[in-house]
């Protein structure tokens, strides 16, 4: 048996896996599905030669997160493509909210509220690797960089609190900034959300939301090619149902949801801890919509045809009202979309001038609607002529998620609601949210801080803790992975 074992090949799985392999571990990886991957795999969802990203498609947090600096995904062959236009926020009227990756070009388009921008992001995207340290941390220790902690958090508390329109005189600029802040399906002003916000805005002006030539599956792919030549190994197509099946490692990690520990572990757990994972809430989900389209979608305003990323909603008012929706339970009339168009800088997706279109709604958990006739209404808003273009559609319900992935209860693409108290405290009030009560077995995924996304801090900060408790091996993995950059070897 080998010394760690993790399960599921997620993002995070597979840092934690590259991390613990890089110490001299040997470790072997467990995955369900039949494709490596977790959350950012690619597929040919529609025809022939289309390759859709199944879950994540744009990834500001690969190239900036502190995991992701040390491992370097371009110097490993990863060609992350960064459109000229990180995101777009289309509005009624042809007018269009631009976040340009040039901040300055940005607050030229955004007319009277332009200095408003550049005052809320210019010292933010100056030290953009303090933002992301900062939000990034496993949360139990004091800020490094107190000055941008503290620049971040009187923003925060601005744009969590009623005060987020206070520095906006006009509709476009408020609306650009809650498209992103609705990534974390809650209310826009709530400060989970607005904490998202701020920083997946800071990074689309400092590096971009970059797109990985042929699809997100790019990442885990370097992830596992690491993995392997440390002496990793990776068994796909097996779902582990039991702990018992490592009875011999001395760690075992899982990429998994706290549904997935309470299965595993089977009444091995105490009750205490038991009873938090159960409080443990998960949130409003995602209705996942791809197009193969035979052409680029016709946006009505100028510069959406360059955007990667498009948040489509309409207003801020509207952005919160169709959350509200969502939180209360219902589907909103005119959802809120967030759609991906990687044939911007990746026109290898699809044959010849087609298309693949991302696109995914935010609904009820547990929904098991298709809603492709509501996004498609939205994208015909902002892009009238759209419909014309759509040559095949593929629609994984939220109810269909966990059937793709089990962490995704209810379609929860967070696997956990992003409240205040659940970005602290993931999955249940501990010190060290990584540790189970089971000797040896701990949580890494999206579950545990800080939260969703493919950045791979989640592996990272289970695998520090696993090296120091298990194995009293101390150095730190960002150290670990420095020295297996491919020019120091
Ligand atoms: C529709 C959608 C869109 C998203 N968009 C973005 C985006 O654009 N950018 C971004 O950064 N993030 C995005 N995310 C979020 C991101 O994909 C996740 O936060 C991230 O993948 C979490 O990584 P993880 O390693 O924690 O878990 P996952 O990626 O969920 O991986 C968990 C793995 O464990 C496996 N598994 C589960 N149970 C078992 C078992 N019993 N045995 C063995 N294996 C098991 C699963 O099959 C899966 O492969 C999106 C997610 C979804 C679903």
């Amino acid at each position: 048996m080998a010394d760690v074992v993790v399960v599921g090949s997620g993002p995070n799985g597979l840092a934690a896996a590259v991390v613990l392999a890089s110490a001299g571990l040997s470790v072997e990886v467990y995955e369900a599905e039949t494709t490596a991957g977790g959350g950012a795999r690619t597929a040919e969802l529609t025809l022939p030669g289309f390759h859709h990203d199944v879950c994540s498609g744009a990834h500001p947090m690969a190239l900036a997160s502190p995991f992701f600096r040390a491992f370097d995904l371009s110097e490993r062959g990863v060609d992350l493509l960064v459109p000229e236009v990180s995101y777009a926020h289309p509005l009624d009227g042809g007018r269009a909210g631009l976040a340009w990756l040039d901040l300055d070009r940005t607050a030229a388009d955004l007319g009277r509220d332009g200095a408003a921008w550049r005052r809320l992001f210019e010292p933010l995207v100056r030290n953009w690797q303090g933002v992301v340290d900062l939000t990034m941390a496993d949360l139990r220790r004091l800020p490094d960089d107190l000055p941008t902690a503290v620049r971040f958090g009187l923003r925060l508390a601005e744009q969590g609190s009623p005060l987020w329109n206070a520095r906006f005189h006009e509709d476009i600029a408020p609306a650009l900034l809650t498209g992103v802040a609705t990534h974390a399906i809650t209310s826009p002003r709530a400060l989970p959300a607005a904490g998202a916000g701020l920083l997946l805005a800071t990074l689309g002006h400092a590096g971009g939301w970059v797109i990985p030539r042929g699809g997100s599956q790019a990442i885990p792919d370097a992830l596992i090619a690491e993995l392997e030549e440390l002496g990793g190994r990776l068994h796909v197509g097996h779902r582990v149902e039991s702990l018992d099946e490592f009875a011999g490692a001395r760690a075992v990690l899982l990429d998994l949801a706290p549904q997935g520990l309470l299965r595993l572990a089977a009444g091995r757990l105490p009750k205490r801890y038991v009873k938090r994972l159960l409080r443990f809430r998960y949130g409003g989900a995602a209705c996942k919509v791809d197009f193969a389209l035979s052409g680029p979608v016709p946006w009505r305003a100028e510069g959406c045809e360059r955007a990667g990323t498009l948040h489509l909603v309409g207003s801020r008012a509207e952005a919160m009202a169709a959350e509200g929706a969502v939180a209360a339970g219902r589907h909103a009339e005119r959802p809120y979309v967030l759609a991906i168009q990687p044939g911007v800088v990746d026109p290898g997706r699809a044959p010849g001038d087609s298309q693949t279109f991302y696109t995914y709604a935010h609904v009820p958990n547990g929904s098991d609607r298709d809603i492709s006739d509501a996004v498609i209404a939205q994208v015909e808003r902002f892009a009238p002529g759209f419909r014309d273009l759509i040559l095949a559609e593929n629609v994984i319900t939220a109810a269909e998620m966990p059937k793709h992935n089990a962490n995704y209860v209810g379609g929860d693409i967070s696997a956990g609601a992003m409240t205040l108290r659940q970005t602290a405290f993931r999955p249940a009030p501990r010190w060290n949210p990584y540790a189970t009560p089971l000797p040896g077995v701990y949580l890494c995924s999206s579950a545990t801080p800080p939260g969703p996304g493919v950045h791979g801090m989640n592996g990272m900060h289970a695998a520090r803790h696993v090296l120091r408790d298990e194995f009293d091996i101390r150095t730190e993995p960002l150290d670990l992975l420095h020295n297996r950059q491919p020019q120091h070897r």
